[in-house]
């Protein structure tokens, strides 16, 4: 009989209560599971010997063979430092001490073969380390230090208080002793063999005790390749339970309202990726299941269009339709494109946004209930429990990133059935990030920009250029073009932002006086009524520049701005960047996009701004961004909770991610149930995950 896993850590030997609560607070490690769990960030490498001239700067602790030739005393600024000059057969490196410097003098002997270990750094061109591991060949030969050693994640509090890397491994340690290293497999036969994965207790033991490094990868991959499993499974099993025991509205002809728009008030020809979309939703729709689908397109590739033509194919099966965006202003911008259309067609439409007086507000809650309104457009506002639809049919929330899952689900109540759901997002989102974040969701992208758009052109210049970049601004005015010009303002209430932007705009305004110039300021910190004033202004073309905080990133529209010029680009992130410069290139004229920093540059502020010249294609954009920033910064993805990966990294382990979701597929197109023997484990498994019960949850 193996040790039941569920057991708390404290009835582990050499785990006494203060060590059980230290772990329970810093690592959240409760039982013996957790332990068996907390997998090691990294390994020390004791099998092999680096040589002197291998050395990399920054490498990973290692260990050479090689004798001290010469020892020196170094006087510093405090106290003095001992140097051990230490040779092997391809060269010389320094061995430096700033304690016990007696002792190491006393103890170690000139010409001799040791064994060092510890981190290499460069200085100049020479490697140093410091306070190394040394011992003689003849000691390192009848040592246990041979073999790969697992780094664990600790904090600062644990090796205080003396639970360091050795204590925990030897915790592990006794777990593997209590359990006798058994443990229950996790895959099913047919995975397990099919991909050759190693069983489920060699894995375990290989991943806390790698007997090889290659038996260290056979175990990284197996568990890898298992924790995506399960969270794939999880998302998969939630969209088929979407669509076969939610009963979606049934959507059977395309009607009046859609054909009389398609054939006489089209106001230009669909791409043929918009067309592709069209047809997705249409199937979803067309099918009695729910539909739960991301439309992905970058910036202006039209994606509007795509959302009212679906919503009419709700209104001409009898039901409403509503459309939910992250702000008033673009709540505001839809509504008056939709109204254009909507009046063409007869079709009641209304806007509902947090500033709605209450007298608007009881018409419109009054229309919507008995079935005279069609469509609602609005902000958050449309969540309140008093809105409530005679029959919803379709629901299309633009902007999803700035909405939870919570919110989305929240829809869904506001009828017997939850109503068609279409997201659509600007940011492009990575296929494997869509797949792990968004996997219950169906995925449409519009990869094509409408025709005749010039692509814009973008550039980097530093402060010192601002002139020729001034210059570059009184021609386009000229031409009749308006300007942004955008200012970071990372939080709110940062004064230093707002210092920044009351500086360039008294410096603007000198350089563009009146009576030629006009220009518009936005900033989070003045009250909605000016900001929509302002905003106005621009929009009609009264102002030529308009000087903004980040409050412009999302939606407003004005084709005629054909400059973007953003200061301290530097401090934006890259999805932001590719937003803002998303504001431009929405007319016919060459549009352009000015990136202004000052010359101190970090690494990865190089790369985004090389990245933003180099292209603007936002899937990989998008790419660029995840890998630099990882996973858990994007989008605020964290919410999602699914991405707390305990050993994968969806950005490094794309194939395994690509196969774990493959093969969770299989599994439940096989079997949607589990109920077949070959998957029993997997059923087993995933229900003591405590997955199980909360996918039932969801739906009810
Ligand atoms: P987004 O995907 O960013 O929401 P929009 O739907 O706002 O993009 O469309 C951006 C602009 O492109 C709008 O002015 C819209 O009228 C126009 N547009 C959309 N589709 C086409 C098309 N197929 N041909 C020409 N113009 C289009
Ligand atoms: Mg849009």
């Amino acid at each position: 009989m193996s040790v039941n896993l569920q057991t708390p850590i404290d009835y582990l030997k050499g785990v006494g209560p203060n060590r059980a609560d230290l772990l329970r607070k810093e690592l959240d490690i409760h039982t013996y599971q957790d332990i068996l769990n907390l997998f090691p960030n990294r390994y020390i490498d004791k099998t092999r010997f680096y040589k002197v001239n291998q050395l990399i700067d920054n490498s990973a602790e290692i260990q050479i063979i090689g004798k001290i030739t010469s020892f020196k005393e170094v006087a510093q600024k405090r106290g003095k430092r001992l140097v051990a000059s230490f040779q092997d057969d391809t060269g010389t490196m320094e061995l430096v001490w700033f304690r016990g410097q007696k002792w190491i003098r006393d103890s170690l002997k000139l010409n001799i073969p040791y064994v060092i270990f510890g981190k290499a750094n460069r200085f100049g061109n020479k490697f140093s380390m410091p306070h190394p591991d040394i011992e003689t060949i003849n000691d390192h030969k009848k040592s246990l230090s041979s073999g790969i050693h697992p780094i664990y994640p600790s904090t600062e509090k644990l090796s205080n208080k003396g639970i360091s890397n050795r204590v925990v491994s030897k915790i592990v340690q006794q777990l593997f002793l209590e359990t006798k290293g058994k443990f229950v497999e996790t895959l099913s036969k047919p995975v397990l063999s099919e991909l050759k994965l190693i069983p489920k207790a060699e894995a375990l033991l290989n991943i806390h005790f790698p007997k090889s490094q290659e038996l260290l990868a056979k175990a990284q991959y197996r568990l890898k390749f298992e924790e995506l499993f399960y969270i794939q499974l999880q998302l998969i099993l939630k969209n088929l339970i979407h669509k076969s025991k939610i009963k979606g509205f049934q959507f059977d002809t395309v009607g009046n309202y859609f054909n009389t728009f398609f054939k006489q008030h089209l106001p230009f020809q669909l791409t043929n990726a918009q067309k592709r979309v069209l047809k997705e939703i249409r199937a979803d729709l067309g099918s009695n299941a729910q539909m739960n689908r991301l439309l992905q397109g970058d910036v202006g590739s039209g994606k509007t269009i795509v959302a009212f033509m679906s919503m009419l194919m709700a209104l001409d099966n009898g039901f409403q339709a509503c459309l939910m965006a992250p702000t008033e202003i673009l709540s505001v911008q839809h509504y008056n494109g939709l109204k254009e259309w909507c009046n063409r067609l007869n079709i009641n439409i209304s806007l509902l946004t947090g500033s709605s007086k209450t007298s608007e507000r009881k018409i419109i809650h009054e229309a919507l209930e008995n079935g005279d309104l069609h469509i609602l457009v609005g902000t958050h506002a449309l969540l309140e429990d008093k809105v409530k639809f005679k029959n919803l049919g379709l629901a299309v929330i633009d902007e999803q990133h700035r909405f939870g899952v919570k919110q989305r689900s929240k829809l869904w109540h506001k009828n017997t059935f939850p109503p068609n759901v279409l997201v659509m997002t600007a940011t492009p989102i990575p296929r494997t990030l869509a797949m792990s974040v968004y996997g219950d969701l169906d995925i449409s992208v519009i990869d094509e920009l409408p025709p005749g758009r010039k692509s814009i052109k973008t550039v980097h210049r530093y402060d010192a250029n601002r002139l020729n970049v001034f210059k570059f601004m009184r021609d386009e005015i000229a031409k009749g073009r308006q300007v942004y010009i955008v200012y970071p303002l990372i939080q709110e209430s940062q004064a230093m932002d707002y210092k920044d932007l009351m500086e360039g705009y008294e410096s603007i305004s000198r350089d563009f006086p009146l009576p030629d110039y006009q220009i518009s300021i936005v900033h989070g910190k003045m009250k909605p009524a000016d900001k929509e004033f302002e905003m106005q202004r621009f929009i009609k073309g009264e102002t030529q520049i308009m000087v903004a905080t980040t409050v412009i990133e999302v939606g407003v529209n004005v084709p005629n701005a054909s400059v973007m010029i953003i200061e301290s680009a530097e401090r934006f992130g890259l999805s932001q960047l590719h937003q803002l410069r998303g504001r431009v290139g929405r007319g016919a004229e060459q549009s352009y996009c000015i990136l202004m920093t000052s010359h101190k540059l970090s690494n990865d502020s190089k790369t985004r701004l090389e990245t933003m010249v180099r292209t603007n294609d936002g899937f990989e954009i998008a790419e660029v961004d995840l890998k630099l920033r990882g996973p858990g910064d994007i989008m605020g993805t964290q919410q999602s909770g699914i991405l707390n990966l305990r050993i994968a990294d969806i950005v490094k382990d794309k194939a395994i991610l690509q196969q774990a979701r493959y093969y969770a597929k299989k599994v439940l197109h096989e079997d949607p149930s589990l109920s077949k023997a070959a998957h029993e484990v997997i059923l087993n498994t995933y229900k003591a995950m405590g997955k199980y019960k909360n996918i039932w949850n969801y739906i009810s």
